[in-house]
Order: structure tokens, then sequence, then C-alpha cells
């Protein structure tokens, strides 16, 4: 089916059959918390966020969400729900948070406080790197030796400045601030205050990443190795997206980089062993993950397979940077209506706008098959609806 064949639905109350409200996913999940939503001192080239045109929140976390949350992860891993990461990321910079201090604090006590089988969330906070000099945000992140990933997609400082902020004279500035920040995340990591420390080539521009691949190896190895560290972890984003709609994605392929893989995954490159991860194995781990998804989802988006909770309390795509279409609140909702929510939706007014839905995928071979599997999901959903109302 082309996309021009794919059938909508307008109206989200109608997105939802709760008539059978069992959660079917059994995979390990991902809650990306957005503690600022439309808020960011940074305009990525391709996030809505900054662009003149977002009509989107612009808001911080409420406290009252925060702590909702908590109690309703509590109450989905004392039912078994195995929630393996926490994300302080999604759609704006949680470090720009007034109380992001707090909110950490809030975290780390819901993991002292674990009392569930399942193994407890990591905690990742996911920044541009902007704020990494800031001795409150420096207490923050060590206090609660929280796991850091700071967005890091090329030293070239036009090249930074043009993806990080969409002008290429602001990057060796920007960057005045970014790399004392890194190598000081550096040394905390090697001092043992920092849980964890990766780096995420991102954003996914191939044109940029590709050729200063190279020197980001070489510039992020070095600082590591006099920062103390004998590791380098990077994930790899494979994709771009339009952000359904709010920025424009030229390039329409996928790109897995198996050369960057080959050349340094497992390698040591000045004196530190480079670990490398593609952001999809990241999100889905293991094979019966994608399987998991494609049986229980009707509209198994890959980039809607695990939660993202905006400061406002709803559940939404991440790439529905407006959120125009939430499905469900956490002031309402338990993690598992959540998700049941996310099972059972159909594509939307939303994913119309939307250049990473399954029906888009055929850059390879393996999204090609993706893709076929996809959209015969949804027609054996639909085809099991007309047969029930028959
Ligand atoms: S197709 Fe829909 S669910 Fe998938 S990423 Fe786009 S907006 Fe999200």
């Amino acid at each position: 089916m082309m996309s021009g064949e794919m059938q909508y639905v307008t109206n989200p109350r109608q997105n939802v059959d709760l008539l059978s409200p069992k959660m079917r996913t059994r995979r390990s999940l991902l809650i990306n918390n957005s503690l600022c939503h439309g808020i960011c001192n940074y305009n990525c080239t391709l996030c809505g966020i900054g662009k003149n045109h977002y009509t989107g929140p612009k808001i911080y976390q409420p406290l009252a969400v925060t702590e909702k949350l908590i109690r309703e992860i509590h109450i989905a891993a004392s039912r078994g729900i195995h929630i393996r990461g926490i994300h302080q990321s999604g759609i704006g910079e949680p470090t720009l948070h007034p109380a992001f201090a707090e909110r950490l604090g809030l975290f780390e006590q819901m993991r002292r406080d674990w009392k569930a089988a399942v193994p407890v969330p990591d905690l990742v906070v996911v920044t541009n790197g902007s704020t990494l000099l800031d001795p409150d945000i420096v207490s923050a992140l060590t206090t609660h030796r929280v796991s850091l990933a700071v967005s890091f997609p090329t030293p070239v400082p036009e090249h930074y400045g043009a993806l990080m902020m969409e002008d290429a004279t602001k990057g060796a500035s920007l960057l005045e601030t970014v790399i004392p920040g890194i190598r000081a995340m550096m040394e905390q990591r090697a001092a043992g205050r920092i849980r964890e420390l990766a780096f995420y080539i991102s954003p996914p521009k191939r044109d940029i990443i590709r050729p200063d691949f190279h020197r980001t190896i070489q510039f992020l190895t070095r600082q590591a190795r006099d920062a103390g560290l004998d590791t380098l972890n990077l994930v790899l984003f494979v994709t771009s997206f339009n952000r359904t709609g709010l920025v424009r994605n030229r390039i329409k392929t996928i790109d897995f980089y198996p050369d960057f893989f080959k050349r340094y995954h497992h390698r040591t490159v000045n004196d530190v062993t480079v670990e490398m991860i593609t952001s999809y194995k990241k999100f889905y781990p293991n094979l019966r993950d994608v399987v998991d998804l494609l049986k229980n989802y009707t509209f198994p988006c890959l980039q809607n397979g695990h939660l993202l909770i905006a400061a406002d309390g709803s559940s939404i795509c991440p790439n529905d940077q407006e959120a125009r279409n939430p499905f469900g609140q956490i002031l309402n909702d338990s993690i598992e209506s959540l998700l049941i929510k996310k099972e059972r939706y159909r594509p939307n007014t939303t994913c119309a706008r939307c250049d990473s839905a399954p029906h888009q995928m055929s850059e390879s071979w393996t999204a090609r098959l993706y893709s076929w599997i996809a959209r015969a999901r949804l027609r054996f959903s639909r085809a099991n609806d007309s047969h029930t109302q028959h």
C-alpha cells in the first residue's frame, strides 16, 4: 500500500478499541519524559521546536505530572511491566527546567524505593551539552549519579552551528562552551560520579555526519583519553524525521553506517576502545522486541513503540512534536492503559503528515520486509474489525 492508499483516522477518540483492554506488549519499555516541552536554547535543523511555524506547547513539566508518572511507574513495575530506562529528554532541553535538580532527585528516590521484582530502570539525561559547565546542573547530575547522553554530531564548528542552530557562524562560540562541558563530564565519569556517559551522533543529517565522522571519533577519543577514560560509547542515529511536517527532510534513506561499525566498533583509537550501537538497536535490542511490536501493535510504527510523556502528562508519539494527537494522559491513565492506547491506534491525521510511517520504509530489503509485514498487520486488524461488525 502506498501512502496515498493509507486510511487515516480523523477522530482520536475513535482511534482506540477499549473493548478488550489488556496490554499485549511483553518487551521491556523505555519512557521518554519531557521535563520541558517546546523550550530549548538550540534550534536543531531536524527539530520543529524553535521554528517560526511551531505552534505546539511551550511548558515546563508541573510537579504533579512528575509525581504521578513516578507513582504509575511503581504500579506498573509491581504488575511485572519491565521499564528498562527513563530518559529525561523529550521535546526540549531538560536541563533548562527550573527545578531540574529536584526532579532528578524524585526519580532517584524512586530508584531507592524500588521494591518490584523487575529490575530498577536506568535514569538517563539526554542533553545538547550547552549547560554542562553550570555548577547547579553538574551538581544535579553527579549527586544523583545519572547516566548522561550528549548530542554531539560533529566537532567541525561551522557544521556544528549549522546542525544545532541552523547557523554555521554560531558553531565556534557554541563549541567554546560545549567542549569544556564534555571534557568535564568525561572527568566526572572517570571519577565514577556519572553512571554512564554516551554521545548521540545526532541530529542524523547524513550529509554532515558521514564526512565528519572520522574527525568526530578522533576528537572524542582524544578527549576521553586525556580525561582518563578507556572507553567511548557512541549511539548512531540512523534516520531523520520530518517531525510530522514541521521540518523538511530531504534525505529519505536510512543509513546504518556499516562501514563505520566495521572500522571502529570494538576498536582502539587513541588508546580508547570505541563501542558503537545504532539508535534502533538501543530502542529494540533484540529481534524479539521487533516481533513483539509487529505482533501487538495494530499500526507497528517503530518510532512509536515506547512511551513519551509530554510535559503536561500527555502520551504522544516522539515525532508528534506539537502534541496534536495524544494517546492518553498520565494524570488519568496507568502506564498499562497508555500502552494499550498505543497498541490499538490506527494511522491518524498526524501520521498523514509524517515521513516515518512503516508504509514509507523502502531503503533496504529489511526495511521493505518490515514495511510489508506492518501493512499486512494493519490490513489484518481492519479485516478482523469488519468481520466482527458483521
Ligand atoms: S507515522 Fe504516526 S506514529 Fe509513526 S512516527 Fe509518524 S506520527 Fe508517529
